[in-house]
């Protein structure tokens, strides 16, 4: 996945949409750290942005990014041109899965600011707490996200 600044205009999207990133992480850049709130509000963060990651999931990329943190974690399979395969992303709350890493999430906050934000950003979150702009939470909190592409 590309480096993109937290809060920068998302080179990824098309300029006009003015979509702002979130979460476009990589190993070769600090990012913040922490929880997003009280833990009420953190736990409410945790629970939008995992239902939007797993049923909102827009510019469906063919294939899957793995976590530069965690690194890629392969297992054997004998059908794969190499004979590993990169295990995906997936991440469970309160008893569903998301498989992340393959799309992004879009959120509308009530001020009209667009966000958009790998669906990877679940997991930096719980995994790795990483802490996004406060606009983007509150976008989370508050917002309205895009509904899935189709296709
Ligand atoms: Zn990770």
């Amino acid at each position: 996945m590309t480096f993109q600044p937290d809060g920068s205009v998302s080179s990824y999207s098309d300029p006009q949409d003015h979509l702002l990133a979130a979460g476009w992480l990589s190993a070769a850049h600090p990012f913040d750290q922490g929880a997003t709130g009280e833990p009420s509000e953190h736990e409410l963060f945790c629970d939008r942005l995992f239902a939007a990651c797993r049923s909102n999931v827009v510019a469906k990329m063919r294939g899957y990014h793995f976590c530069e943190f965690c690194g890629p974690e392969a297992v054997r399979d004998a059908a794969a041109p190499s004979g590993w395969r990169v295990l995906d992303i997936v991440e469970e709350r309160n008893g569903l899965k998301a498989w992340l890493g393959n799309g992004e999430v879009r959120v509308t906050e009530p001020s009209g600011i667009r966000w958009t934000a790998p669906t990877m950003i679940y997991h930096y979150v719980v995994a790795h707490s990483y802490r996004p702009p406060r606009d983007f939470v509150e976008g989370v909190l508050r917002g309205t996200f895009d509904p899935p592409a189709t296709i």
